[in-house]
């Protein structure tokens, strides 16, 4: 589903990716951790072209995202992205919000949608705040909106970058339910994530980076148990 080689990322003389080479399987969620600045995100947005890679090669699917001829809006239908800050229009209603993308693409009627955007929110336990203004919800429920909007395009690849970051911690545990249910449901994903005890239980893999780079990648087992890079070792010392 996804194939890096050797992706570098400069902002002008800040090397921030020094050389990322990995794959993503369908089905596969795979959790990235390390340190605060060792480009965790800039590598998630590279793999959507939020960012564009200085040099290397990024594939998703059938599409080359560093192809300067590849339709970027056609290649951003299937990926659904979530941040931490969950960027919902204030001016729009719950279901509005998650209708936007497939009317505005023409993926779906105006009726499809809606009726789309009600399955989805019953999905993710809100049913009930179809018509409710964004301001009205909380950080949990934003976030849950934030998901459904995501997978209203029905994308086949779901990135979240620290999604639970910003919520009160009696919010996190609803999000982090509704990202397990989805990872039961085989919807492949790439979380970059602080929460390391939900990373050991969902992650099929799981990336440790520091200085732009993957230092260790595997199982939780392997990363959380038997961690084999110093600077791995370094990093669970002070987070776990
Ligand atoms: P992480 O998500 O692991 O905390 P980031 O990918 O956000 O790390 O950032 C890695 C480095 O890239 C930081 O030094 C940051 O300042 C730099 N950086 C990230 N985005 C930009 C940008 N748009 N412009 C310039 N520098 C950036
Ligand atoms: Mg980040």
């Amino acid at each position: 589903m996804v194939d890096v080689q050797d992706l570098h990322k400069s902002f002008g003389d800040n090397h921030v990716l020094t050389g990322i080479t990995g794959q993503i399987r369908e089905r596969q969620v795979v959790c990235v951790i390390g340190p605060s600045g060792s480009g965790k995100s800039t590598f998630l947005r590279c793999l959507n072209r939020l960012e564009e890679a200085t040099s290397g090669t990024v594939q998703v699917g059938d599409y080359d995202l560093t192809d300067p001829k590849v339709d970027i809006n056609q290649v951003r239908r299937h990926i659904g992205m979530v941040f931490q800050q969950f960027n919902l229009f204030p001016h729009m209603t719950v279901a509005e919000n998650i209708m936007l993308a497939p009317v505005e693409l023409g993926n779906l009627s105006k009726a499809a949608a809606r009726q789309r955007a009600e399955e989805l929110l019953n999905r993710v336990g809100l049913a009930d705040k179809a018509g409710a203004r964004p301001a009205s919800l909380s950080g949990g429920q934003k976030q849950r909106v934030a998901i459904a909007r995501a997978l209203a395009m029905s994308p086949k690849i779901m990135l979240f970058d620290e999604a639970t970051s910003a919520l009160d911690p009696e919010m996190v545990g609803e999000v982090l339910q509704v990202i397990r249910d989805l990872a039961d449901e085989g919807m492949t994903m790439v979380l970059v994530t602080h929460e390391m005890g939900f990373a050991r239980e969902v992650a099929d893999r799981v990336l440790f980076m520091d200085g732009g780079t993957i230092v260790e990648a595997g199982t939780p087992s392997e990363i959380f148990d038997h961690p084999q890079q110093p600077r791995l070792q370094e990093f669970l010392s002070k987070v776990l």
